[in-house]
């Protein structure tokens, strides 16, 4: 994607990959084919010069350093197992309410996408489905152990 100013750009979705009609006007924004919330970050390729990331991949690496960074804390004797099953539970949390909001833009839009590929119809609905419903389980199972634990 090229250009700030927005005349005669059409970038394309991070997820799906269609183009949208115009340049976004804020740096976060949806997309207008998929509903995934997508954000506009500058290249380092040039002045000018934009990517779009996926605001859901760009969460799920942002909670990776907090897994990994509880897991060796805990293997190196750092925290206790009280607090690692704190961790464990945050990053469920954390980690369904991601893929709900994933599925259920699914389920809405028809597309999904695995990997490199991106499905639609119905088996995009079917695995929009099963994140959906995972979510919810990984929701629940976060939200009681952190209730549990406080
Ligand atoms: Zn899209």
């Amino acid at each position: 994607m090229r250009n700030g100013s927005g005349l005669g750009v059409k970038p394309s979705c991070a997820f799906c990959g269609r183009a949208h009609s115009r340049f976004p006007r804020f740096p976060i924004f949806q997309c207008e084919h998929c509903e995934r919330p997508l954000l506009v970050v500058p290249s380092v390729k040039g002045v000018g010069e934009f990517l779009l990331l996926n605001m859901v991949d760009v969460a799920k690496v942002l909670m990776m350093p907090i897994v990994l960074g509880g897991t060796i804390a805990f293997f190196i004797g750092r925290i206790d197992a009280y607090d690692f099953a704190r961790v464990v539970a945050f990053s469920l949390l954390v980690w369904g309410v991601i893929d709900v909001f994933d599925g259920t833009a699914g389920l809405k839009t028809g597309l999904d996408k695995d990997g490199r590929y991106v499905r639609n119809s119905l088996p995009a609905k079917q695995r929009s489905l099963i994140k959906t419903a995972f979510g919810i389980a990984s929701c629940l199972v976060g939200g009681i152990g952190l209730l549990a634990m406080s």
